[in-house]
Order: C-alpha cells, then sequence, then structure tokens
C-alpha cells in the first residue's frame, strides 16, 4: 500500500432506528441509518409503509373515494 494516500479503516458500529446494530468495517467509526434488513418490509415480509412526508396519507385521501369497498376487504397476508 502506497503511505499518505489511504484513509483509516475502522471497525464501525451500524445502528438502525429500530434498535438493531451490527458491525461493519469503513473508514467512519460509527454510522446512524434509518432502516435495515431486520426492520426493512422487503425481509421482513410484513406491511409496513415507510413515510417520512405524510405522502401516502395525501394519497389515501385523494384516492378514498375510488376504494371505499377494497379498503374494507383487505387481508394482512
Ligand atoms: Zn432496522
Amino acid at each position: 500500500m502506497k503511505n499518505g494516500i489511504h484513509p483509516e479503516y475502522y471497525r464501525t458500529t451500524v445502528r438502525c432506528a429500530c434498535g438493531n446494530e451490527f458491525e461493519t468495517g469503513s473508514t467512519v467509526k460509527e454510522i446512524s441509518i434509518e432502516i435495515c434488513s431486520k426492520c426493512h418490509p422487503f425481509f421482513t415480509g410484513k406491511q409496513k409503509l415507510v413515510d417520512s412526508a405524510g405522502r401516502v396519507e395525501r394519497f389515501k385521501r385523494k384516492y378514498a373515494k375510488f376504494n371505499k369497498a377494497s379498503t374494507e376487504t383487505k387481508t394482512e397476508a
């Protein structure tokens, strides 16, 4: 390795908003994330909306009149 051109490499703790932590290697000592493989709906298989700006709410209000019937009959699976 050439001297002076490589950044420091740390054992890094990654902290998720859901409380999950795991270690990895990085050039920064700590990483905070909002979503990880423990809580992302793709991995949990659960329906969970990742909504930060109320967009889902706005969408639901806008289209409420179109799917009044279908929202009542929706199942969890
Ligand atoms: Zn998480």
